[in-house]
């Protein structure tokens, strides 16, 4: 933007040194730009008005018209609060300030009709509001705006009279400043404006702040989303475009093995899901260009084979593939599923983690480097530089969330020369929209079919108290010969607690099983320690299985049918989605039943409610999406690109749609924007990237 909006917040009529110091401190506002960019966080509509009487608990903000019938100071001096009885046609509540009473007392008059507005509670048995904001009735001017914006403000500054009230006066002064100079320039191409019917970024910038009407507000904020979310897809294929360019990749085109593979091992039908992967993979092995695929699945939709596949094809033409996985036990079991399939076609296949000896490495090493081990399986031991490849062509990463960006950064450099291809599977359904916005320069596969002939789980919310009958079913399930997981919170360093109420629970279940053998699991013990209980349990060596989440990601024991979460409550929805997901692998009905306390908080109970209501992972990630917001979601909070100052990701995918389209039918046309009618958007994008981490690109 122009230097108009790089000038000093300090210098705008009303602020002055000492408020400038407090934004910039308190809410990131140095300069015009940002002050503009300080969008309110909601509108208050003026036109409703609440009567006394419909006034329930738990409300939001509301406005009530009335009168103050007495006011009193009440207290000590030094800690005076000041009581006033406000009235209207159909009751009357109680207004406490307990700051400065004694001024406030002074403005307030009896017989003048006011306005209040503020949040109802429950004070000392009575309907109150602490603090309320009154001013003098006066019914709307014909023409004038019914919509108040409120601004985010914080303690510190409304104390010192930087309120919304405020903040909302500094807007005026500065929307008229910028509109006298003419300072709000364009930023977004015309056809793009024409096209959708935007309004211009002045007028936008004029209805978001102090909008006309509803109407008026919507077109403000579909304007402002839009261009939020084009610049960051611009951005990104601005990026991604420059790394296709950049990097080559290998092409894969033979594929004997993949054939003899299809024909004669492959033990059941793919499902059109993981046949559309497997061809937009093939498809991409076949462009000469360097593939980052993130392929989505639900837990036990079948990604391993397709991971396999893939493999093949690598194999298929002269290259080296690997597969790597967060914790042993998943990279064994990887490699106990593939080896197998790895025998009948003739390939070597080895398995690399921590636990191997010395003695084992140096002749796997050799292999590598050598050719002649085609295929490894292991944990992040397989980026120790000193693992070398031949000439590797597909790296394979599952279970994603678990590595580290620079973990997964470092096996680019796996191979001299040209990139190997890299596959990212995750089972940790991401909203499409923030996919886009996230790995904006992944290419997303998505398996969204679990294999036909799968008995969805059944998932139950029990309480507490329930615990004697939950308890027999489990009896029953048992005596049928399956396996159960019982799985508490989390056990982290500080909380003693989750400690002792996992070994309450371990207690309580030997106590009430006393026939069965019971492994348990958690964070504190020994890898080896974890390791041996694990193998029992898969070994079906034990019926039950107590653990807190270390059992989450991946592990598969196709006769274990019931997963029991304790305090179910205290988890967040992906990993309840996780944890459900260890059940439902073989033939049986399997069961997930969520205990929780009888009292839950609301947004507890929704997340509860929604495991009940489905299995689906991406309605749930979409929920999840809703509650949590994108940050905490992708664990990329530091992330600016999810810092969005108007759009939504988990309401305005429709928007994203759109802005994505657009921004790629500019990058068709122009890939490196050097057009002429492109340098605006250029600059732009080159002035947004000081404040922008791409974390698409190292993924
Ligand atoms: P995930 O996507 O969670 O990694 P897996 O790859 O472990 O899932 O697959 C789960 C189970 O489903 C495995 O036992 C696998 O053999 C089986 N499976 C995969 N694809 C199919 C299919 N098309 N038809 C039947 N079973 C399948
Ligand atoms: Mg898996």
């Amino acid at each position: 933007m122009s230097s108009f909006f790089e000038t000093k917040i300090e210098y705008l009529k009303g602020v002055g040194p000492q408020k400038a110091t407090l934004l910039n401190k308190e809410l990131g506002i140095f300069n015009y730009g940002q002050l503009l960019q300080h969008y309110p966080f909601r509108y208050e509509d003026k036109t409703k008005i609440y009567s006394i009487q419909e006034i329930k608990k738990d409300m939001p903000f509301i406005q009530l018209k009335g009168f103050i019938t007495s006011i009193k100071l009440d207290g000590p001096p030094r800690r005076q609060r000041l009581i006033a009885k406000f009235q209207d046609d159909t009751g009357s509540v109680e207004l406490i300030w307990f700051q400065g009473a004694s001024w406030i007392q002074k403005q307030l008059q009896p017989g003048v009709e006011y306005l209040l507005f503020g949040k109802p509670s429950i004070f000392n048995n009575r309907l109150s509001f602490s603090h309320p904001e009154l001013e003098v009735y006066t019914a709307l001017k014909e023409g004038e705006s019914s919509l108040y914006p409120i601004y985010p403000s914080t303690e510190l500054l409304r104390k010192k009279y930087l309120d919304s009230k405020n903040i909302a006066k500094l807007q005026k002064h500065l929307i008229a400043l910028a509109f006298q100079n003419n300072a709000i320039s364009e930023t977004l191409p015309q056809d793009i404006i024409d096209n959708y019917g935007f309004y211009s970024k002045a007028i936008a910038l004029l209805h978001i702040h102090f909008p006309a009407d509803h109407k008026h507000l919507e077109k403000a904020r579909a304007r402002l989303k839009f261009e939020e979310l084009f610049w960051i897809q611009l951005q990104l294929f601005v990026e991604k475009g420059k790394r296709k360019a950049a990097l080559p990749g290998m092409i894969f085109k033979e594929i004997p093995l993949v054939t003899a593979f299809y024909k004669n091992h492959l033990p059941f039908d793919l499902t059109e899901a993981q046949k559309r992967v497997v061809k937009e993979i093939r498809k991409d092995f076949l462009e000469g260009k360097q593939m980052n695929r993130l392929l989505q699945g639900d837990v036990g939709s079948g990604k391993t084979i397709v991971a396999f596949i893939c493999m093949l094809m690598a194999i298929d033409n002269h290259a080296q593939a690997c597969l790597m996985a967060p914790t042993e036990i998943l990279a064994e079991q990887h490699y106990k599923g593939l080896k197998p399939y790895a025998d009948a076609l003739g390939i070597t296949i080895s398995l690399l983690t921590g636990s191997v000896k010395k003695s084992a490495r140096k002749p796997m090493f050799e292999q590598l480097a050598s050719g002649e081990l085609k295929l490894i399986i292991g944990t992040h031991a397989l980026i120790e530089d000193k693992v070398i490849f031949q000439n590797l062509g597909l790296c394979i990463i599952d279970e994603q969330h678990r590595f580290g960006v620079a973990q997964r950064a470092k096996l680019w450099k796996k191979n001299d020369g040209v990139y190997p291809h890299i596959l990212v599977m995750t089972a940790t359904p991401i909203p499409r929209t923030l996919a886009m916005t996230v790995y904006g320069d992944l290419d997303v596969s998505v398996i969204d079919e679990l294999p036909s002939g799968r008995k969805p789980i059944q998932t139950i919310h029990k309480f507490d108290s329930n615990r004697l009958a939950v308890f027999g079913f489990l009896k029953k399930e048992i005596e049928k010969g399956r396996q159960i997981y019982i799985v508490y919170p989390l056990i982290e360093e500080s909380e003693a607690m989750d400690y002792k109420d996992l070994m309450d629970g371990y207690e309580s279940i030997s106590r009430a099983f006393p026939n069965q053998h019971i492994s348990i699991l958690h964070g504190k013990m020994k890898p080896t320690d974890k390791e041996f209980e694990m193998a029992r349990f898969v070994k079906g060596e034990t019926q039950i299985m107590v653990a807190t989440t270390v059992i989450e990601v991946g592990v598969n024991v196709p006769n274990a049918s019931v997963m029991v979460i304790e305090n179910a409550e205290r988890f967040g929805l992906a990993q309840l989605h996780q944890l459900r997901g260890r059940v439902g692998r073989g033939a049986e009905q399997s069961y997930c039943i969520l205990m929780s306390d009888y009292k839950i908080s609301k947004e507890a109970k929704l997340r509860i409610d929604t495991m009940v209501r489905t299995n689906n992972g991406f309605e749930i990630a979409d929920v999840d999406l809703k509650i949590r917001g994108p940050g905490d979601l992708t664990g990329t909070q530091q992330s600016g690109v999810l810092d969005l100052l108007i759009a939504d990701l988990a309401t305005d995918g429709k928007i994203l749609q759109e802005a994505r389209y657009s921004a790629e039918k500019i990058i068709d046309s122009d890939p490196k924007l050097n057009a002429p009618q492109h340098q605006n958007l250029k600059k732009h994008i080159i002035s947004l990237k000081k404040s922008y981490v791409n974390w698409g690109r190292i993924s």
